[in-house]
């Protein structure tokens, strides 16, 4: 990595990516391995508004469950095998619908596999990343932010708030649900407003959770539970959960306020008896959750990818799962343009814009709908909806042949 602080006059790289959260540093750590096979080497920058710290708003207190097919695609980028020591599998999943008879599960093992994901706290990820992009060419700006952006003809000019200027053939925004990218290049995107708030925590409960994920869907909305790591500070009897539950805002603002006391009370009653008693909680954060989707996400020399192209709801933890399909549709794109015209190539060519456009088409539009679907469809009282759902789940217990399709979508097989 070379770490550049300042300059007058514009550099010019290949690639700039503007945001190295989770969808942004992995793509500049995929790129730096693609730049090691070519002739003449890419030019690549990064640019990240914060220092991976605890205030960082990409690496921040929450865990996020990667599925099996994003484990895949990390290890074929060269990347799991440096997180691997932080995750926690799943080995198990247990869905289920309060105050009705509708649960099911899916396993691991009938399924030949020793997990069906790996739960990471991000916070530690981060570090892991930048230590990682240390290693290679990548310019990293960081902290820097992109407060201007100037679109030509043969590509970008980006201005930074430390006084550099860059030149890019391409520009890729990775720079979350808030784009500054998308908002300079006035890029419509479509909002669905959950009226919901999930409040997110690390809690303790009295039994070892042994591997097993939950997610239990309630009146107010979805409550998911994901294992983790054991630390020092905690017994061996009992364990740590990531805990994600969305709530109309009202009530998720009083739980966030509420005492210990209360707000473990309150879980356990929406959450019932299933993994214990729970016996602590973390410092609790809130996010609202509303679904962003850019119909097109590219432009003119630049494309979107991870939250910037979409902002999922994470009921089904499928955000950084598509974030990463994009990260790697583009880099198959890139590849095989190089493939096919050797290394004197335009990355920001309308063919290549065009062709990441396409190649990510299907797999955006059924995730978007399907997390729609279960976001309505779970949060309703409406009888038959209900009705209809418990029907679901439960012919899912009975009839495992059903789960494979199920399983492939929550693992991310496409
Ligand atoms: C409660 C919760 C639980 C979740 N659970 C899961 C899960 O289980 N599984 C899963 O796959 N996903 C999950 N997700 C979604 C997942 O966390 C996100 O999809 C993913 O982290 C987004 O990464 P990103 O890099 O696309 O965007 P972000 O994390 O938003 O990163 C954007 C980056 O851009 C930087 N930036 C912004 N503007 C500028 C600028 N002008 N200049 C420079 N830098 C800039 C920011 O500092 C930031 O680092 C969850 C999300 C939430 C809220």
């Amino acid at each position: 990595m070379t770490s550049v602080q300042h300059s007058t006059q514009p550099q010019s790289v290949d690639i700039a990516i503007v945001g190295g959260a989770m969808a942004g540093a992995t793509l500049a750590l995929g790129l730096a391995k693609l730049s090691a096979s070519l002739t003449r080497p890419l030019r690549i920058a990064l640019i990240e508004a914060h220092v991976a710290d605890s205030h960082h708003p990409g690496f921040d207190a929450r865990s996020i469950a990667i599925a099996h097919g994003s484990i895949f695609e990390l290890s074929r980028l060269g990347i799991w095998s440096q997180l691997k020591h932080l995750g926690t599998p799943i080995e198990n999943i247990h869905v289920s619908d309060r105050g009705h008879f509708g649960m099911t599960e899916l396993n691991a093992k009938p399924l030949g596999l020793d997990a069906l994901g790996q739960v990471v706290e991000l916070a530690k990820v981060g570090s892991v990343l930048f230590a990682e992009l240390a290693k290679t060419s990548v310019q990293v700006y960081c902290p820097a932010k992109v407060t201007h952006l100037y679109t030509q003809q043969d590509g970008h000019l980006l201005s930074l708030d430390n006084g550099t200027q860059l030149h890019c053939q391409l520009l890729v925004a990775a720079d979350g649900a808030n784009s500054v990218v998308r908002q300079h290049l006035q890029q419509p995107t479509e909002q669905v407003d959950f009226e919901q708030t999930a409040i997110v925590a690390n809690v303790t409960t009295d039994k070892p959770h042994q591997y097993w994920a939950y997610e239990r869907f309630t009146q107010t909305g979805p409550l998911a539970l994901l294992p983790m790591q054991s630390v020092v500070s905690v017994p061996t009897a009992q364990s740590r959960f990531s805990l994600v539950w969305a709530l109309p805002p009202a009530q998720a603002e009083q739980l966030k306020q509420a005492d210990k006391a209360t707000f473990l009370a309150a879980l356990q009653q929406a959450f019932g008896n299933r993994v214990g008693q729970f016996v602590d909680v973390g410092q609790r954060v809130s996010y609202p959750l509303t679904l962003s989707y850019m119909p097109r996400p590219i432009y003119h020399r630049c494309v979107f990818v991870g939250n910037a192209a979409q902002t999922l709801h994470p009921i089904a933890g499928q955000g950084f799962n598509l974030g990463l399909r994009d990260v790697v549709g583009l880099l198959n794109v890139i590849e095989k343009a190089y493939a096919a015209t050797g290394s004197e190539l335009d990355l920001g060519s309308s063919d290549i814009v065009h062709q990441y456009l396409a190649s990510r088409q299907t797999d955006r539009d059924s995730t978007l709908r399907n997390i729609e679907f279960l976001v309505r469809g779970f949060s309703n009282q409406y009888w038959p909806l209900v009705a209809g759902r418990n029907l679901g789940l439960r012919l899912l217990s009975w009839l495992p042949p059903l789960k494979r399709p199920v399983a492939q979508t929550a693992m991310g097989w496409r």
